[in-house]
């Protein structure tokens, strides 16, 4: 076998281990083989390749496009002076759930992209186990700019940002939100209650249910939280196959 492949191949042997190690630790013992695709899944690639907001009714005018060229010059608040570029989101506009983090740290910000590294590979395989792909959902920030030292967002960068993230959830308009971390759920649901309180249980951003979680970053410090994970996102499977 050349090289190349037998490299490939043994990449790829490591990766499923490392998925299937952690659903164990979650306390997934079985998982389903049928070859169906979930709802959302198969509701993605019926969809008619629509680009934004404007496609799904005429009232509402503005498109992802639109508001991400706004974004990139927004001088909402003192983060403006910190950042390098600003992490708009990504994903599939149409996606029927949204994942919410809290601020993009410097992996992200040097990419450009919400949940990348090691924190983004695990986020991959908590999708793996819900049947999802990054293309059939989408994940963003609450605010959209690094905070200095990786700290996280302030209340007044919050409340400066946060207008940014509702226009974008008009636009996708999913029918649930899920709020990974401690940080971005307090800020979401403006209240103080620790995440290990919140979650589990549904509450309400914007009019969309939304489950919060605990962020993956979280998990990669106590892999023991893979389990109440893993209960957080099978209630979001079960609501995403109603
Ligand atoms: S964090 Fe949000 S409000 Fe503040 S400058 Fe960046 S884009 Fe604007």
């Amino acid at each position: 076998m050349p090289d190349k492949l037998y490299q490939e191949c043994r990449t790829l042997i490591s990766g499923c281990r490392a998925i299937f190690e952690d659903l164990r630790e979650a306390g997934v013992d079985t998982l389903p083989l049928s070859s169906e695709k979930t709802p959302v899944a198969s509701q993605v690639e019926n969809a008619s390749q629509p680009t934004g907001g404007q496609e799904r009714g005429s009232t509402v005018p503005e498109t992802l496009a639109d508001l991400q060229q706004e974004l990139t010059s927004c001088q909402g608040c003192a983060l403006k002076k910190h950042r390098t570029r600003t992490v708009f989101g990504v994903g599939n506009p149409n996606a029927r759930l949204v994942l919410v983090g809290e601020a993009p740290n410097t992996e992200e910000e040097t990419q450009g992209e919400p949940f990348v590294g090691e924190t983004g590979q695990l986020l991959d395989r908590i999708l793996f186990a819900m049947k999802l792909r990054r293309e059939d959902i989408y994940i963003c920030h609450l605010v959209k700019c690094k905070p200095p030292n990786n700290r996280g967002p302030e209340t007044a960068e919050v409340a400066a940002c946060e207008d940014f993230l509702k226009r974008q959830l008009k636009i996708i308009a999913p029918e649930m939100i899920l709020s990974l971390g401690g940080i971005a759920t307090q800020a979401l649901l403006k209240t103080d209650d620790s995440i290990s309180k919140l979650r589990g249980r549904w509450q309400t951003y914007a009019g969309i249910p939304l489950m919060p979680t605990f962020h993956p970053a979280d998990l990669l410090e106590n892999p023991a939280g893979k389990y109440q994970v893993w209960e957080d996102v099978k209630q979001v499977m079960h609501r995403l196959q109603d």
